[in-house]
């Protein structure tokens, strides 16, 4: 069976990078599930459908027209032949999405695509259910952690760097939410898989977890 790395933990934990890190030391490929997310709740905006309307959700999950392509520094997301690369990582999108993440035929709809990532010669998968859920067959899992205060740091700066203002409290308090809602709907609730070994970043930096899973890579 071809490997799977699943990582798994909260937003703004640092998965994102580490994934791309280890999917490209490793020459994996590279599943960022959240992008699914966020593709649909962006789908739905733009069609008009309501948050709140599962089926309609389900529907535009289930025929997403999305592509994935290696760009400069980042993956290219196209959405019915548009880039949204931008729009897509927004804090507004990312919030609608875990709206969106929370009903279950949406993620029923998504399940699928997601394991046809699974392709020779192996695939790092990122999210909040790899390891319970949609690859629990992964010899892998890590489970990242870093305390909301530190998270809010590192999205502050990551913002920043692309010319995005925000303050740090209301990141915070955006995570907070975020956090609240991915950990307490019925739906594949945020939490480490029983086999998942956690890290916790809060005094580590992406240079440090990077060679910490490696080393778990090779044992
Ligand atoms: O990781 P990212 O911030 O892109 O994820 C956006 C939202 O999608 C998360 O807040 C979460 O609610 C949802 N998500 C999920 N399961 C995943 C990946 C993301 O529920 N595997």
């Amino acid at each position: 069976t071809v490997p799977v790395i699943a990582v798994d933990g909260p937003s703004g934990v640092g998965k994102g990078t580490l994934c791309r890190r280890l999917a490209e030391h490793l020459d994996f490929h590279l599943l960022d599930s959240g992008s699914l997310y966020r593709l649909t709740a962006l789908a739905a905006l733009r069609g008009g459908v309501d948050l709140g309307d599962a089926a309609g959700l389900a529907a535009i999950a289930a025929v997403l027209d999305a592509s994935f392509a290696p760009g400069a520094d980042d993956l290219v997301i196209r959405l019915a032949g548009t880039d949204v690369t931008r729009e897509l990582r927004a804090e507004t999108t990312g919030n609608a999405a875990s709206i969106v993440a929370a009903v279950p035929q949406v993620r029923a709809a998504l399940l699928q695509r997601q394991r046809d990532f699974r392709r020779p010669p192996g695939l790092i998968a990122d999210g909040r259910d790899m390891g319970t859920t949609v690859f629990p067959d992964a010899p892998l899992k890590i489970y990242l952690v870093a305390s909301p205060a530190e998270r809010a740091r590192r999205r502050h700066k990551q913002l920043s760097e692309k010319g995005v203002g925000a303050t740090l409290a209301a990141l915070e308090r955006e995570i907070a939410e975020r956090d609240a809602r991915d950990a307490g709907r019925t739906a594949s609730p945020l939490r480490p898989a029983g086999d998942a070994i956690v890290i916790d970043t809060d005094a580590l930096d992406i240079e440090a977890v990077f060679h910490r899973v490696l080393g778990l890579v090779r044992e």
